[in-house]
């Protein structure tokens, strides 16, 4: 096996972790193949970038270039019910270096940019579905022989050092090995469509709307507004067959949703997504890994996974480098300590707790006291939706405890997500 920067890495998926990972590795001198099966669907999901990515996009050099065709994203406005909302600016979050604004990305156009600045960087990008085998009875992976033949010169028929598992939620290394994949505990759908002509409170908010069952997204894009809704299995079927049918259904049997769509038309057909909660056990064999989604993914709601698949990738490409067993290890633990800290906030959301917290929080800071400690608030509990501060265990804390002594008597379930 090679060391340091005259490694071979052979990256299956060219989605944000592939190719921001690809990128790192390539600026490192690394010989970085990545195979790009081109096969995306007319949408994809991610269109909403949190601030704590803005860093990424910096470092990779493609800031102005994202905000060329995405819009501004300066908060997120939660809409309890058709009296009450909440709105969190971004810019009002105390304290952290994360930018107080981000971006909505149309995804197809997001991942040429990810993909060409790989490219740019020096890494070969193959446009073929990679293909992998085990090693006889080992836990070790191989490319398939028309997948090193498809990389020509780059490979010139050898094996890479490392091989890279960026296939999103496919998984194609976890279901080769047989890895134990933990499933999350909700078993929901989520609908997606782009719709013209939908209502949104703040033309630069990504919108959190709790509905009469379930909830949904409103992504303003331009020209056009990102409509998404998760739905409880149980639900759906009473919707009709089709996605088609049940996203339009939907959408006029919900009070609120047939309030703010009322001029809106679906202009894109409508994808469908379940089983998304998932996370393997293990992300990093003896020449393997696994990155972004392909690692885990926790939920769309607080638009946590293309940060995750960029922090997962920035990680991958330190470790390969150091090139350590520890490396490696620091690795593993890393990830999952993210997506461990995401989804204790995320059922925080679910179980009504977070959203019955912010609007007692609003409450409060009419008054003095209020006033004061809404300072030291300020500072850890909106800085979840930055993505800054996640991981951070005093901000984890904060929102444990007072989700837990801080309601007030105030009972959680009335903000339940059914
Ligand atoms: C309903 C829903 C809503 C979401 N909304 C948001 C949001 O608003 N904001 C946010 O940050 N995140 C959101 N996410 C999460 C986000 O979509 C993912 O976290 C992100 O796409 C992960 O990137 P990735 O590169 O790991 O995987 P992907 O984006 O899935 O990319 C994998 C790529 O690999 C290719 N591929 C697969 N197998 C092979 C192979 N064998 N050879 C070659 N190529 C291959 C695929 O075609 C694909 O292009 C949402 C997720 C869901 C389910």
């Amino acid at each position: 096996m090679e060391s340091g920067s005259n490694k071979t890495i052979a990256i299956l998926g060219g989605g944000p972790a592939g190719s921001t990972l690809a990128t790192y590795l390539a600026r490192k001198g690394m010989n970085v193949v990545m195979y790009a099966d081109g096969k995306r669907p007319p949408l994809i999901v991610g269109e909403s970038l949190v601030p704590a990515v803005v860093p990424y996009l910096r470092d990779l050099g493609i800031e102005d270039e994202v905000a060329s065709y995405g819009t501004w994203k300066g908060g997120a406005t939660f809409v309890y019910n058709d009296e009450y909302h909440l709105n969190i600016w971004f810019d009002q979050v105390r304290g952290g270096d994360t930018p107080t604004y981000s971006y909505n990305v149309p995804r197809d156009r997001f991942d040429a940019t990810l993909r060409e600045t790989a490219s740019r960087a020096g890494a070969t990008i193959i446009p073929t579905t990679g293909r992998l085998e085990r090693e006889g009875d080992s836990s070790r992976l191989r490319l398939t022989p028309e997948t090193v033949e498809a990389a020509g010169d780059k490979l010139a028929g050898r094996q890479p050092d490392w091989i890279i598992d960026a296939m999103g939620r496919g998984r194609g290394i976890p279901k080769i090995l047989d890895l134990p994949v933990e499933a999350g505990d909700r078993k929901d759908t989520a609908l997606h469509a782009h719709l013209q002509g939908v209502e949104v409170e703040i033309a630069t908010n990504v919108h959190t709307d709790r509905l009469s069952k379930g909830w949904c997204w409103r992504i303003p894009l331009p020209g056009r507004v990102s409509v998404g809704f998760i739905l409880a299995d149980e639900h759906l079927h009473e919707l009709g067959s089709t996605a088609e049918e049940q996203f339009d259904n939907f959408m006029k049997q919900d009070p609120m949703m047939r309030e703010w769509s009322k001029s809106g038309r679906r202009i894109s057909p409508v994808m469908k997504y379940n089983n998304y909660q998932a996370r393997v056990s293990c992300g990093v064999g003896e020449n393997w890994a696994l990155v972004g989604d392909a690692f885990g993914f926790v939920d769309p709601v607080f638009s946590s996974g293309m940060l995750i698949a960029m922090q997962s990738a920035h990680a991958l490409a330190e470790a390969i480098a150091d090139g350590s067993p520890g490396a490696f290890d620091e690795y593993d633990r890393y990830v999952k300590a993210n997506l461990d800290a995401w989804r204790n906030v995320i059922e925080h959301f679910y179980d009504g707790r977070l959203l019955t917290l912010f609007k007692l929080g609003d409450h409060f800071r009419q008054k003095l006291w209020g006033r004061v400690m809404d300072f030291h608030f300020r500072k850890h509990m909106p800085r979840i939706f930055t993505g800054d501060d996640v991981t951070n265990r005093y901000s984890s804390w904060l929102v444990e405890f007072m989700s837990t002594y801080g309601l007030y008597g105030n009972d959680p379930e009335e903000l339940r997500i059914l």
